[in-house]
């Protein structure tokens, strides 16, 4: 799950992690009146959306005019910027080409920048431990410093029975060339942050840039959380962070109904019980040259009622011209799954060609029932016939259209 800049800032100063002083606004004049509680000289007004590259973006209603993080001077410009964002659809190299709509703004009392760095924590599954990426690039886009210059990024594993101490702290801060003051405040800083990481759960931290102020004390100038969902139920706090506004459609009803769902670009819709083979089937997809259009895993519990969900949310993406069942009835026996395919497949009033492979117990009677079903389903005998089946199917029915 993500949260906003806003929301990861307040979660990270708990922490004793340093942030320019913010208020989030819901309105333009909210926005104005944060400005106005501040010092100056320098306001910034930063959209909040669930995306990066803000700064360096463009809203569609003004493709020429500034991005979605802005530095001002007086309140006009803070009303001006404040207006600019609010309501309209900014796109960043993060939102994809549909942008994402801004519905808050956070004003943050603008500070001297004097160098920015990159800094961020995840766990590392090769690993098993939670590890630092600092790099003296901030400000840039870390992918593509990896790609070139990935001597540029600095590694500190922390191995978790021991946690971190001053020396990964230092290491860290040698690394980006840190001295006095700053070498100081950066050790502090880094230690803040994994304990925030590790006690709230985080996925991911990335803060981009931390900057070293005038003053030669570390910040957060902007930051990213990410959060494991498997622990929100102790993180009482994060869940109530949730912004239901930024998650597509399909993703907030797969997340309602407990099923893992990623959408992407192809137009073979999968609906598979098991991460594992959620992977292999959609390799296998592509090895027969079609494209998935979704990863879906509707996990152990496959009942009727989630098996009609997860058609739903397939057939929700216009793009989808095929799809392909494949279960395996461990857990759940075939004809139960079948039954629930049957009523989904009637009820949704199914449109696209449909290959069922099923595998497990009760395999025979489940296989009756599709047979009987009266429905145009496509049998299936394992994974490659399957495969090949859909792959033709969807080739097919994308000429006819
Ligand atoms: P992003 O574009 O979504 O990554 O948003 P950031 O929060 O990283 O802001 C983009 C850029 O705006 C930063 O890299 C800074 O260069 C600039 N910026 C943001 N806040 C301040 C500030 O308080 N002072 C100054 N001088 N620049 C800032
Ligand atoms: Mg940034």
């Amino acid at each position: 799950m993500n949260i906003h800049e806003y929301q990861a800032k307040e979660l990270l100063e708990k922490y004793g992690v340093a942030v320019p002083k913010g208020i989030p606004a819901m309105s333009v004049d909210e926005a104005v009146k944060a400005a106005e509680s501040m010092p100056g000289p320098l306001y910034v007004v930063k959209s909040q959306i669930h995306a990066g590259g803000r700064g360096a973006g463009h809203f569609t209603n003004n493709p020429e005019g500034k991005g979605g993080v802005r530095l001002c001077k007086t309140s006009e410009e803070v009303r001006d910027a404040a207006q600019a964002m609010m309501g309209n659809t900014l796109v960043t190299i993060q939102t994809g080409p549909e942008g994402k709509e801004v519905q808050r703004l956070y004003v943050t009392d603008g500070v001297d920048i004097e160098k920015e760095y990159y800094c961020s924590v995840v766990l590392d599954r090769n690993t098993s431990r939670v590890t630092f990426m600092v790099s003296t690039e901030g400000g840039m886009d870390i992918e593509e410093v990896a790609e070139n210059t990935p001597e540029k990024i600095t590694h500190v594993d922390i191995d978790p029975a021991t946690g971190m101490s001053g020396f990964h702290a230092r290491k860290l801060a040698f690394a980006l060339g840190l001295e006095g003051g700053a070498l100081k405040s950066s050790v502090t800083f880094f230690m803040s942050l994994y304990k925030a990481f590790v006690e709230l759960d985080a996925a991911i931290v990335e803060i981009n840039p931390m900057i070293v102020t005038d003053k030669n004390e570390v910040m957060a100038l902007d930051a990213k959380m990410t959060f494991d969902e498997n622990a929100l139920f102790r993180q009482k706090m994060v869940a109530e962070m949730r912004d239901e506004t930024e998650e597509n459609d399909a993703e907030r009803e797969a997340t309602d109904w407990d099923l893992s769902y990623v959408a992407m670009d192809g137009n073979i819709g999968c609906m598979v019980n098991g991460a594992g083979l959620a992977m292999a089937t959609m390799d296998i997809i592509k090895l027969y040259g079609g494209e998935p259009a979704n990863f879906l895993d509707v996990g152990g519990g496959a009942t009727a009622e989630r098996v009609t969900a997860a058609f739903k949310i397939i057939l929700s993406d216009d793009n989808v011209q095929g799809i392909l069942v494949n279960i395996f009835g461990g857990i759940m026996k075939c004809d139960v799954i079948a039954e629930g395919v049957i009523a989904a497949a009637k009820e949704v009033d199914l449109s696209v060609p449909l290959v069922v492979r099923l595998e497990g117990t009760n395999v025979e009677k489940g296989k009756e029932l599709m047979a009987n079903s009266g429905l145009p389903i496509i049998a299936a005998d394992d994974l490659d016939d399957a495969a090949r089946k859909v792959v033709d199917a969807t080739q097919k029915a994308q000429k006819a259209a």
